[in-house]
């Protein structure tokens, strides 16, 4: 017939021509990574819109992220003359956010409803706790968060609970109050959007009929991803058969559901076939994406999971290049061998600096690998994510560590004023700002004018910042930050949170960062050296923050040698929230511009490039501690393996390294039993390039071109054995020259020692950090109270 003709089913093969040109029935697209999956569903609006049997209006279609969206959008528009404004597509919270608006005063809404965010629902919650003085120790916010929009999830109103004991009555109890609050101030959290656009179409039986006549074809990309109330809206949006709906569409990978710990249901997949009759199954086998080695790759591990529905891909693209697999001695390695590579690709295989993706596990991985391209001037964008430097945790315990420095940063002030939360109300606040801007001070000298309760609170704050400035006195900087997150009170905040272990294990990383700084670069100097062949980053101190809110600390540009005449300097601490700041703001990938893609793998799903890394392949870590140790989890760790090696079309590289400075400590981790899981035949093991870094003229970490506590000679560079467990001793220090950190100071000054300088007299030596031209002492001088010296510069005699 004519339609089988059009165009756009050129492209595609039998199968994928048959999913796209089913009739108007309820259908079940069951299929592996890179199948073409979205392709069909695209191709399936298409074609039903070309061939005239819906108009966009009569068209829902559910993407699982706003990304996803905006390209299908955008590839409808390159395969048909469009209209598209009247298809609803998006993500369920989007379409639901569409609805609610379309009907906010069927639900009970104002028109300018706003939408919380998880932090602005916490905030909401934690001040309800407030109000109604409840004992945060029995029922602290997070919980209760937690409570409520599981509660949500599962469709239940405070009414729908059963109230078991008594603290289930209270939290109840707890859950109606907040709803009442949310209702007065006109907002809606997530969870809410979802239930309360179900229940209006439970409800209100024209508006049902009405979304019921308009949406004849109901498409779902990422179906195994669906939570119950989701797919029971997309019931309520289709009705039953029988019921006068449309058809549903929907597409999905078993192989690929990676939220069940967001309460997505592979199960759906199973109620969908049963309650709809599903006739229409067709799976696709056909890879599209990936080399034959890359595919195979994914064949073997995903076969290694028991709870399949089955199927396999093969390819016709030929076996392409084999995995190229990296053992690096620690994490520092792995990083600037990945850098090494990426500029191979870049240069001599042609590659475009965007069809490079890093993947890693979880957040905290990206910063060893963010510095090494910012040291080699690769332009990165993080996905999905804020750089390290810009996520508020790490933002939060900058504040803190710069009101140490210098309590006159108002900006700091008022980012931790009342974070973590400690009773002081936004009025204070507003009222401490008036009185600072009358008499022309910074907010922490007019504090001692605000009278009554608030006074006291905002003294007990100012009291809390002296009290750490005095601890933080001779102290390194590692325990300087070690002290501010835990005095701060950050991480017992983010430690109620559920959603806290993240960054947890960013603040800890933000620990392993000032060691770093200290160690590698030399505090002092300045930290970024720009290979000259490398297209040079955004100017200094060009703060994004200057555009933006003032909440962003501005862009210290300061000079950081040292006073040529005392020797005067930055403090360590200054010295490294100077590299933050610029890390913060510079070398930031313009949109548009041609970067390498940073995500976590959970972010990566649907995408797909030409080369890809996946890191940091290390028991406890992928798969993750948390998951391993029972078998479900461990599945759902392989299907996130499955998902990141699908990612790559023609280039796929795994490494693990022997130690890794997580957490706030280094860890000798095992590597992966994934490798194991692998075919032999489609890997190459690559031999550690033992001395190229040494070698390498851009020496990003350090002169030396090795951390100072790897010896200088590594290991035997005899190739890594492919399948035997790699020996994981500690690091040989003992081979080689003795690692400088070890060696005599030569400017023989101890901790505790008294000492004389020319200018600032007699003092006592209270620090000392870095070594060789680096090395800086912070003296408290009996007149001139404490200061950090260069020791290269400064003049200071025993006495
Ligand atoms: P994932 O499970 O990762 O979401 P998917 O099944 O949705 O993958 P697509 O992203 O739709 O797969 O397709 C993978 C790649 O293969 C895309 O680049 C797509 O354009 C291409 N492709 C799909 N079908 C064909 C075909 N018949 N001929 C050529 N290329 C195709
Ligand atoms: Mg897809």
């Amino acid at each position: 017939e004519n339609a089988s003709s059009s165009p756009l089913l050129h492209n595609l093969n039998p199968e994928q021509r048959a999913a796209v040109t089913l009739p108007a029935e309820h259908a079940l697209i069951l299929a592996g990574a890179g199948s073409g999956k979205t392709r069909v569903l695209t191709t399936r609006i298409a074609w039903l819109l070309q061939t005239g049997q819906v108009t966009p209006g009569g068209i829902l279609a559910v993407t699982f992220t706003n990304k996803a969206a905006k390209e299908m959008l955008t590839r409808l528009s390159a395969m048909l003359p469009l209209n598209v404004r009247g298809m609803w597509m998006g993500t369920f919270h989007g379409l639901c956010n569409r609805m609610l608006r379309a009907h906010h005063r069927s639900v009970n809404l104002p028109a300018t409803f706003q939408i919380l965010d998880t932090q602005d629902q916490l905030s909401a919650i934690k001040r309800l706790c407030k109000q109604f003085n409840v004992d945060e120790e029995r029922f602290p916010p997070k919980q209760l968060q937690y409570f409520i929009s599981g509660c949500k999830e599962e469709g239940q109103r405070p009414g729908d609970v059963p109230a078991r004991d008594e603290d289930t009555r209270k939290k109840v109890e707890l859950y109606q109050l907040y709803e009442d609050q949310c209702q007065r101030e006109g907002v809606v959290d997530f969870g809410e959007l979802m239930l309360r656009s179900y229940e209006l179409l439970r409800d209100q039986d024209a508006i049902r009929e009405h979304y019921r006549r308009r949406f004849r074809h109901v498409l779902v990309d990422e179906f195994q991803d669906t939570n119950r109330l989701q797919y029971a809206w997309l019931k309520m949006i289709v009705g039953l058969p029988g019921e006068g709906g449309g058809a549903i569409m929907a597409v999905g990978d078993d192989d690929q559901s990676i939220y069940a710990f967001r309460g997505a249901r592979v199960g759906n997949m199973a109620d969908f076939v049963r309650e709809y009759q599903v006739r229409h199954q067709i799976k696709l086998e056909q890879n599209y994406r990936s080399y034959g080695h890359i595919l195979d790759s994914a064949n073997a591990l995903i076969g290694h999971n028991t709870a399949r529905l089955g199927k396999n891909l093969r390819t016709t693209q030929g076996a392409g290049e084999p995995v190229r697999v990296f053992e690096a001695a620690s994490d520092f390695e792995e990083a600037q061998w990945l850098v090494d590579e990426v500029r191979q690709l870049v240069r001599n295989d042609g590659f475009a600096r965007h069809e490079i993706a890093v993947l890693y596990r979880s957040n905290a991985q990206s910063r060893v690998i963010e510095t090494a391209l910012v040291n080699a001037g690769i332009p990165y964008r993080v996905y999905g994510g804020l750089r390290f430097f810009e996520r508020a945790e790490i933002k939060h315990a900058l504040a803190y560590l710069r009101l140490i420095e210098n309590p006159r940063d108002d900006t700091s002030f008022l980012r931790v004023v009342n974070f973590p939360p400690r009773g002081i109300g936004a009025r204070t606040i507003e009222q401490l700002q008036d009185l600072a801007r009358e008499s022309g001070c910074a907010l922490v000298d007019a504090v001692s004018a605000v009278p009554g309760k608030a006074g006291a609170n905002l003294g007990a704050f100012i009291a809390k910042i002296d009290v750490l400035r005095e601890q933080t006195q001779g102290r390194t900087l590692r325990e300087i930050i070690e002290l501010v997150l835990e005095h701060s009170g950050l991480i017992e905040h983010y430690r109620a949170d559920r959603e806290g272990a993240d960054r947890i294990e960013n603040l800890e990383e933000l620990v392993n960062a000032g060691e770093s700084f200290v160690m590698q670069e030399g505090f002092g100097r300045d930290a970024v050296a720009l290979p000259l062949d490398e297209q040079a980053p955004a100017a200094l101190g060009q703060s994004p923050a200057s555009q933006g809110l003032d909440l962003d600390a501005p862009v210290l540009d300061a000079p950081l040698a040292p006073d040529q005449e005392t020797g005067e300097t930055l403090s360590p601490l200054a010295a490294f929230l100077t590299h933050a700041a610029l890390e913060a703001g510079d070398n930031q990938a313009q949109a548009g511009q041609d970067a390498v893609q940073l995500m976590t793998v959970h972010a990566s799903k649907g995408l797909e490039f030409d080369a890809v890394f996946i890191t940091g392949l290390e028991e406890g870590l992928f798969p993750h501690e948390n998951s391993a140790s029972d078998r479900d989890g461990l599945e759902e760790e392989r299907r996130l393996m499955y998902v990141a090696i699908t990612r790559a079309r023609k280039r796929l590289y795994l490494s693990h390294a022997q130690t890794r400075m997580l957490h706030g400590q280094t860890r000798y981790n095992l590597r992966s039993r994934f490798f194991d899981e692998l075919p032999e035949g489609a890997l190459k093991w690559i031999t550690p390039k033992r001395s190229a870094s040494a070698s390498t003229g851009a020496a990003p970490w350090g002169s030396s071109g090795a951390m100072p506590w790897e010896a200088a000679p590594r290991r035997n560079p005899t190739p890594q054995p492919a399948w035997g467990r790699s020996s994981l001793s500690a690091p040989d220090f003992g081979a080689g020259p003795v690692p400088e950190r070890k060696s005599e100071p030569e400017h023989g000054l101890r901790v505790g020692m008294a000492v004389f300088h020319n200018k600032f007299g007699e003092g006592k030596v209270l620090a000392i950090e870095g070594a060789g031209a680096d090395a800086r002492a912070q003296v408290q001088f009996t007149r001139h109270g404490t200061k950090w010296l260069a020791l290269s510069v400064a003049k200071l005699t025993p006495v």
